[in-house]
């Protein structure tokens, strides 16, 4: 079947998969969706005998049908290698009766690496099927964790250029470190006066400047996003779940066509909704559990119907999950409108003049497998401490939040499903918030960064990898900060300067 993409607001242009992907964000500013959902055409027992590298080709291929078996097992295999620090790529760990899917062992040590490893690779071949001459320049706003897995991804990869827009003060210490050391010749790291919803909208805003396009068209150059908005990113995230419920199968963990449940530490909303794409091409997974911080827009959204963005935006020590607009939840409310994409936009217009939409009866009778949850900051270093002292397992601040949301879930006996939590950072990523977790005001007797990762390295009785080692010393190359309405500006003159 040939799966075409659509986009969430009407736009009549029907989409290949490769367009999709270089296009990042549909010209009325929607978000491509396909137009329909394929089904996975191998049994989840047949599914069983196959490796990491080979069940992404089983799940992809549904959705990238104009890619070519040789090009994206291509991409496929560029993309799950020695980067990750197990053969395995996403391994699974009991702890507390909760299964953790560990997404982390990437390079960045955070989930992002899943779709981020693979992203510059299939934009590069999508170039090339489009016949696309000019250099791909990359614009991402990052929490903390996009930035950095973006920029390992597109690094020095020839025909591309990367610039990354961080919150000044809103990613973590070692966030900062690997993203302001990163080498590749072809990128740009920037510190921005603001949050991460300012650096995302000023994004969006370049995005959709038709003159700057126009001028930078003319000179060689065009935009693409790796933000999760990117069709190319939500794809190969579905794979993980796929993965994971079929090594459950064969380990015995669950009986064939038995039903699962996900909880997800949730801020844009891609990884969740990667999920209930996985249930889309036929996974058993019941329901979907989200688990928001503070930051619990969310879970106000789930409760009442009411998707409202005016509050106080607060930083928390999940700071890849403080986001107030979470982007790809307008998938899921196109498919809740029935894919009426007048009425989803509609709401996103709302959205962007009032700052919140209210859906209606029948879209809420359409959640019903959707649970919601959130910690607060005492629940998250709770949850870390928790499920240590049981298990002697260390979990990140991220994947906290979801074990938390994921017990009061269990607790309430909506059903005895077995539940997946995504583990979405290593520990090592947020080590200070993770060690006062567990340490308390003892935590205070180290000073730096590193003394905390050794100490966690002892509590946890695991190493650092290497790849998060390398950045301990390195030179910091990019120290630019901008204001938040100077972005275009900032972006216009690093392109026409040859600076990327
Ligand atoms: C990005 C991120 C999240 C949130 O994922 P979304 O797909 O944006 O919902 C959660 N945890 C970590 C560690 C992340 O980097």
């Amino acid at each position: 079947m040939d799966i075409k993409y659509v986009s969430t607001r009407g736009d009549k242009e029907k989409v290949t998969a490769s367009q999709a992907i270089l296009r990042g964000i549909a010209p009325d500013g929607g978000l491509y969706v396909p137009e329909n959902f394929p089904k996975l055409d191998k049994s989840l027992e047949e599914l069983k005998g196959l490796n990491y590298r080979e069940t992404a080709y089983e799940v992809m291929k549904l959705f990238f049908t104009d890619f070519t078996e040789e090009e994206l097992k291509y991409c496929i295999a560029s993309a799950y290698d020695e980067k990750f620090d197990t053969e395995e790529i996403v391994p699974l760990k009991e702890a507390d009766g909760l299964t953790y899917l560990e997404l982390f062992h990437g390079p960045t040590l955070a989930f992002k690496d899943m779709a981020l490893s693979i992203l510059p690779y299939l934009m590069v071949t999508s170039a090339k099927k489009n016949g696309i001459k000019e250099k791909i320049i990359i614009l991402t706003a990052t929490s903390g964790d996009t930035g950095k897995a973006a920029l390992a991804g597109f690094s020095d990869v020839e025909g591309t250029g990367i610039i990354v827009f961080y919150p000044k003060d809103g990613v973590s210490p070692f966030q900062k470190q690997q993203m302001v050391t990163e080498k590749g010749r072809n990128a740009s790291v920037i510190a921005i006066e603001g949050n991460f919803d300012d650096a995302q909208n000023g994004v969006k805003a370049i995005f959709s400047d038709k003159e700057l396009a126009a001028e930078l068209k003319e000179k060689g150059y065009v935009f693409s996003s790796a933000n999760s908005i990117n069709i190319g990113r939500l794809v190969p995230q579905i794979v993980y779940y796929v993965y994971a419920y079929v090594k459950m199968l064969k380990s015995g963990g669950i009986s064939p066509g038995e039903k699962i449940d996900v909880c997800v530490p949730t801020g844009n909303f891609g990884n969740i909704l990667a999920a209930n794409f996985a249930k889309e091409i036929g996974l058993p997974i019941e329901r979907f559990v989200c688990a928001s911080n503070t930051n619990k827009v969310l879970y106000d959204f789930f409760k009442s119907g009411t998707y409202d963005r005016q509050r106080e935006f607060a930083l928390t020590i999940s700071p890849s999950m403080d986001i107030l607009i979470s982007s790809n939840l307008e998938r899921l409310i196109y498919k809740l409108c029935g894919s009426n994409a007048a009425k989803n936009a509609e709401f996103m217009r709302e959205l962007s003049i009032d700052g919140k939409y209210t859906v209606d009866e029948a879209m809420m009778k359409e959640l019903r497998d959707f649970e919601a949850g959130f910690a607060t900051e005492d629940d998250t270093l709770s949850a870390i401490k928790s499920v240590y002292d049981k298990t002697g397992y260390v979990i990140d601040t991220h994947t906290a939040v979801a074990a938390f949301v994921a017990n009061e879930y269990r607790n309430k006996k909506i059903s005895n499903n077995k539940i997946i939590v995504a583990a979405t950072a290593s520990p090592f990523k947020f080590a200070g918030s993770v060690l006062k977790a567990l340490e308390g005001t003892g935590a205070d007797n180290f000073n730096s960064e590193w003394d905390k990762i050794a100490e966690l390295e002892k509590l946890s009785k695991t190493k650092l990898p290497k790849a998060a080692l390398a950045i301990k010393d390195a030179e910091v190359r990019h120290k630019e900060v901008c204001a938040k309405d100077e972005m275009k500006q900032v972006v216009r003159t690093k392109i026409l300067d040859g600076k990327l």
